[in-house]
């Protein structure tokens, strides 16, 4: 890892689960041997993070996988940073390419949710990714920091590189190719915010990652840790996961 912070590993729930599920994947957490060095979120779906930050150990920090832009409000259907403080939450993702590419979500739209989430002691695991046509016109990554002028802070942000190809496919970027976005978004933040937050964000990879691949990748300088979708939904391979720092 190249990024000065300790290695991150996410696990994203998406929304998946049940309490049944959802209490079972918690017990397999909780019992989980995990390497001390390594900072560890799960974002499980809204309705369930009351039930997980009550039975989960505190050695797992929670994330919520969406907020609202600003303070809560006439806004139906959103939730608010303020709100997720108030249940616990420590983290939140945002620019997640489902929300992205499914939703709608915009650069700017993200930007703000970010540098409002920041500016309330969120921390934000902002995620970046290309498609599979960017890629193939040369575009290797998005940036979602159109308005990163905003943010207060970076102290609390980890950048997740997601090649949106590789989610949920079952193609994992090879260690090469991964390596090589992280170094561009290190480059970019050097030349865009600061030599000091270049060197000190972790940046984190993302799409197809598991228990077999796990270690190949964290071997690559530039890769500070993981977010982890479908493999974050069994409690044992997200361990091996997390225990994959090098
Ligand atoms: P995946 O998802 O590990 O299932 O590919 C990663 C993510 O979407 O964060």
């Amino acid at each position: 890892m190249a990024g000065s912070g300790k290695f991150f590993v996410g696990g994203n729930w998406k929304c998946n689960g049940t309490k049944e599920s959802i209490s079972k994947l918690v017990s397999d957490l909780n019992g989980a041997k995990l390497e001390p060095d390594v900072d560890v979120v799960v974002a499980p779906p809204f309705v369930y993070i009351d039930q997980v930050k009550n039975s989960l150990t505190d050695r797992i920090e929670i994330a919520a996988q969406n907020s609202w832009i600003g303070k809560g409000g006439a806004f139906t259907g959103e939730i608010s940073v303020e709100q997720l403080k108030d249940i616990g939450c420590k983290w939140v993702v945002l620019g997640h390419s489902e929300r992205r590419h499914v939703i709608g979500e915009d650069d700017q739209f993200i930007g703000k949710k970010a540098a409002y989430a920041l500016s309330e002691g969120l921390g934000v695991i902002a995620c970046i990714g290309e498609l599979l046509n960017e890629r193939e016109e040369g575009k290797n990554f998005r940036c979602l920091f159109s308005t990163n002028e905003g943010f207060c802070s970076w102290d609390n942000v980890v950048i997740a590189y997601e090649p949106v190809w590789a989610i949920g496919t079952g193609k994992v970027a090879s260690p090469q190719q991964a390596q090589e976005v992280h170094v561009a978004v290190r480059d970019w933040l050097r030349k865009n915010v600061s030599a000091e937050v270049a060197s000190k964000t972790r940046v984190i990879y993302g799409g197809s990652v598991n228990g077999g691949n796990c270690a190949e990748l964290a071997k690559q300088e530039d890769i500070d840790g993981f977010l982890v979708g479908g493999a974050s939904l069994k409690g044992p391979e997200f361990a091996t996961i997390v225990n994959s720092v090098t």
